[in-house]
């Protein structure tokens, strides 16, 4: 199974913490929201970057990202 990033897009105000916490995976786009790299709209998350993955699912101030199983 495939660990992904939800990002829930109404609940995101694009302050980017998730981006400087998981910035393997997430990029800020010119207003500060997380884009994947991939490009995927559930970008996956590398089996060496779960824990920093959780890290920002739990600093998430808006509760907006959640870690999701293929
Ligand atoms: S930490 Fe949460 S609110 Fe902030 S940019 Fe990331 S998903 Fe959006």
């Amino acid at each position: 199974m495939t660990r992904r990033l939800h990002i829930d897009w109404t609940a995101c105000d694009g302050r980017g913490t998730c981006t400087e916490l998981l910035a393997e995976v997430l990029v800020e786009d010119d207003w500060g929201f997380p884009l994947a790299r991939d490009g995927s709209p559930r970008p996956a998350v590398p089996a060496g970057l779960e824990a920093a993955a959780r890290q920002a699912v739990d600093r998430c101030p808006l509760l907006a990202l959640r870690l999701v199983q293929d």
